[in-house]
């Protein structure tokens, strides 16, 4: 139940009395639930079928005969590169809705060596970052350690690591720093990228928002990966903000709870 409380007053401006208003949101939350629940079925369901088709992709370009066209290769190509977008929207569509279950939980988190953390997500990027030349250095205190989920608090920052890397040019480089302040972390993920255009900045944690979506969805996104990092780090009561410039390059600082 939803309650607002207001005082009245009349005509002479003496106080008269209070008016409650009582809301009962019993059907919206169950609503909510629902519309929560059918997105984490739906994605669930589809992993299975794509799961096979995936499989019978890998048999057949096993079994292509030497004296086939050239197109098979490359149809199946296309095809398998379909089904992995397909499989990884369906992952992340399953990552938001379990956060978004878990969120108001109250889970105390165990303190994590943030280096370990981090290292972690540089090295999940590593074959992008190779394949682009990509430089990433990260500046972190030692024995610096936050209370968060490990394995989430890593998401995150490989998110942020891979949009880095996604929207850089070659050779170029990107920084992590990690500022320990009195009662927060910080962490900033910085890069000498395409930056981002004033007027997208407070819209870029929408789910599905892209600023340029030809161009993304070659480049394999799914469109959640940062609506997933604003979850994840308000599931640590922390904030997510982000700095840009055009053509020069985008900060993305994380702030959590030490
Ligand atoms: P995507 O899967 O499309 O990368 P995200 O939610 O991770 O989805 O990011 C949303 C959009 O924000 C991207 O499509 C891109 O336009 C922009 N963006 C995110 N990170 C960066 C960055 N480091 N540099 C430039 N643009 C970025």
């Amino acid at each position: 139940i939803n309650i607002h409380s207001t005082a009245l007053y009349d005509a002479e401006n003496s106080r008269m009395g209070t008016l409650i208003i009582f809301h009962d949101i019993t059907r919206l939350r169950r609503l909510e639930t629902m519309h929560k629940d059918f997105a984490a079925n739906v994605s669930h369901e589809l992993q299975t079928p794509l799961t096979t088709v995936k499989g019978f992709i890998e048999t057949l370009q096993g079994m292509m005969p030497s004296n086939a066209p050239g197109s098979y290769e490359h149809f199946l190509h296309i095809i398998e590169k379909n089904v992995n977008r397909m499989v990884a929207l369906i992952n992340d569509l399953l990552a938001l809705s379990r956060l978004e279950r878990l969120q108001g939980t109250g889970v105390e988190f165990e303190h994590q060596d943030l280096a370990t953390l981090i290292q972690g997500a540089v090295h999940a990027c590593d074959s992008q970052m190779k394949e682009k030349k990509i430089n990433i250095t990260v500046e972190c205190p030692d024995n610096a350690s936050a209370p968060v989920d490990p394995l989430l608090m890593e998401q995150a920052i490989l998110n942020l690591l891979d949009n880095a890397v996604k929207y850089s040019p070659h050779e170029s480089r990107v920084n992590v720093k990690v500022t320990p302040k009195e009662q927060q972390i910080q962490i900033i993920i910085k890069d000498n990228g395409n930056g981002i255009a004033k007027e997208h900045l407070s819209k870029i944690f929408n789910r599905f928002y892209r600023v340029d979506k030809a161009r993304t969805r070659n480049e394999g996104g799914t469109g959640l990966g940062l609506a997933i990092v604003k979850h994840i780090v308000q599931y640590h009561h922390g904030n997510v903000s982000v700095t840009s410039e055009k053509g020069r390059g985008t900060a993305f600082t994380l702030t959590i709870p030490a």
